[in-house]
């Protein structure tokens, strides 16, 4: 399954990507939840975390929304 994902970057940037399972296109692949990519927001480099939506508020999700990392 490649849906749309709302990960969360090491400085707390909120964005969406296309996580494919098992292999890192863009990113370096740690753990099955993290990887090493960059980041829309501010255009760094760091860790990414999948980012359950349930925990978000709309607020935060509607600043995910407005940034997409893309294929990860
Ligand atoms: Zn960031």
């Amino acid at each position: 399954m490649a849906g749309k994902t709302i990960v969360r970057c090491s400085a707390g940037h909120l964005f969406t990507a296309t996580w494919i399972p098992l292999i890192g296109i863009k990113s370096i692949r740690l753990t099955p939840s993290r990887r090493y990519a960059r980041c829309p927001v501010e255009r760094h480099w760091g860790m990414v975390t999948k980012t359950d939506s349930m925990n978000l508020s709309q607020a935060e999700l509607a600043s995910a929304q407005a940034h997409d990392a893309g294929l990860q």
